[in-house]
């Protein structure tokens, strides 16, 4: 026999965002469900690179950025792939995504980031002060990495934008990298330095202790997976995959990756994507890392979590079901072995995640058309962690029909409709 529960809130997806928004819509007086198909949080949110990046308010599809895709493309293990098997279904996002990198696109998204990005700067503050959280938080500062001056140079326009927005940062040369991270290969004489730069200490231990202080404080978690949605009437009724109904006043989606099948039984039409990622995580003890290190020029990243250092990156634009390829995450950690020599390369432990992607690289947050009682926050690309706390505040500020910290007419659904 099916069951229907009635509930408050119910938050569709326990990852870093569903966490998140839990946190701040209980923080708000609400009382919330978490359903959760699979493990909490172990999707996407579990095994980034745990960077709090606020500064990166450049949209990946920037001008230019189609003329540089076919060379990445020609190197099969090369930062940016499509498997010849998705290559058809990926078309239609890769259009979207040739026209977001339009300038005028292009110059909506960076006012669009670097609005969200603020914001996140300025929640995820009063997230790393809580008590049950401020150890899972630090600031290592970043170290942006380039092959070359002329590598450096070319990146300046996107250096004068982060200026603008308000965040510092040093041009700094051989002596400096050497201080600041010893051990580096000699050829990197070039690297900008951001000293605010933050971290969480491992992204699984952060996205866990807030799913289980959300619940200690009174939320309940339902395993099931949501497999439609109705508005009827003055309800929203969620359907689970065996037959069993809830019944909630507000529902948000945060299924990540996996959104997009959800809101298209509210009848929206959504262009999410996955950009699959890959790293290895390392021993702690493997190198003496003192901060996150991007090689800019390689697409990936080298942070010191206390679980281990971890090494990834990589856009591999192969869809949800297509076996992972982990020559991706061997390519990288070749790579670092030669960047870092003495990188003790034995022992890693391989990851794929799915970041869940729209073409203009901006999320969605707002409601659905047919119900202002659903809630999206899904599609944050390579920011999810980063973003989190931001769009918590905006869901929690939607969910009780207040007006919104910032403008989300950037990030509305039916923005490709
Ligand atoms: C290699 C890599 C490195 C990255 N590095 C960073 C970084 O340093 N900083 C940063 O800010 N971001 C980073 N990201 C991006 C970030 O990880 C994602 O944007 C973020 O984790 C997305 O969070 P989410 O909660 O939306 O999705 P997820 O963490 O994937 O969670 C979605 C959850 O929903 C559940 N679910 C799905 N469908 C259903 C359903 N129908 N019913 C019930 N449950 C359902 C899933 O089981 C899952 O638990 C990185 C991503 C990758 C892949």
């Amino acid at each position: 026999m099916t069951k229907t529960l009635k509930c408050d809130v119910l938050v569709i997806g326990t990852g870093i965002i569903g966490s998140m928004a839990a946190l701040y819509l209980q923080n708000a007086g609400r009382e919330v469900v978490l359903l959760e198909r699979g493990e909490v949080a172990r999707g996407a949110s579990s095994g980034n690179a745990g960077i709090l990046a606020f500064p990166e308010i450049i949209p990946i599809p920037a001008p230019g950025i189609m003329k540089k895709a076919p060379r990445w493309l020609f190197d099969p293990l090369g930062p940016l792939s499509v498997p010849p098997a998705y290559a058809a279904k990926i078309a239609p996002w890769l259009w979207r995504f040739w026209r977001a990198s339009a300038e005028r696109s292009f110059r909506h998204g960076l006012k669009s980031l670097t609005d969200l990005n603020r914001l996140a700067a300025m929640e995820m503050a009063h997230v790393a002060a809580m008590p049950e959280l401020s150890h899972l938080v630090s600031k290592t500062g970043t170290l942006d990495l380039y092959d070359s001056e002329a590598s450096l140079n070319a990146a300046r326009r996107d250096w004068d934008e982060k200026e603008s927005a308000g965040f510092t940062f040093q041009r700094v040369g051989r002596p400096e990298i050497e201080e600041l991270q010893p051990g580096l290969a000699p050829q990197f004489r070039h690297a900008m330095f951001s000293p605010d730069g933050l971290q969480v200490s491992d992204p699984y231990d952060f996205n866990r202790a807030i799913f289980d202080l959300v619940i200690a404080r009174g939320a309940s978690l339902r395993k099931g997976e949501a497999e439609r949605i109705d508005a009827v009437g003055e309800s929203t009724i969620v359907t689970l995959e065996n037959g069993d109904k809830i019944d909630a006043d507000r529902v948000v989606i945060a299924c990540g990756a996996w959104s997009r099948k959800l809101v298209a039984t509210l009848g929206s039409i959504v262009p999410l994507e996955t950009e699959r990622g890959y790293n290895t995580t390392l021993s702690p003890n493997a190198f003496n890392l003192t901060r996150q290190l991007y090689f800019n020029d390689h697409g990936f990243v080298v942070t010191p979590l206390s679980t281990g250092i971890r090494i990834g990156g990589a856009v591999e634009l192969g869809g949800l079901e297509l076996k992972p390829n982990f020559r991706r995450a061997e390519a990288m950690l070749k790579k670092a072995g030669r960047f870092l020599p003495g990188l003790k390369l034995e022992g890693g432990k391989q990851w794929m995640g799915f970041r869940p992607s729209m073409p203009d690289c901006l999320p969605v947050i707002g409601t659905a058309r047919v119900t202002p009682s659903v809630i999206y926050a899904f599609g944050h690309g390579h920011l999810g962690l980063t973003q989190s706390a931001a769009t918590a505040r905006l869901v929690t500020q939607l969910a009780s029909g207040e007006d919104t910290e910032i403008s989300i007419d950037p990030f509305r659904p039916g923005r490709f409709s």
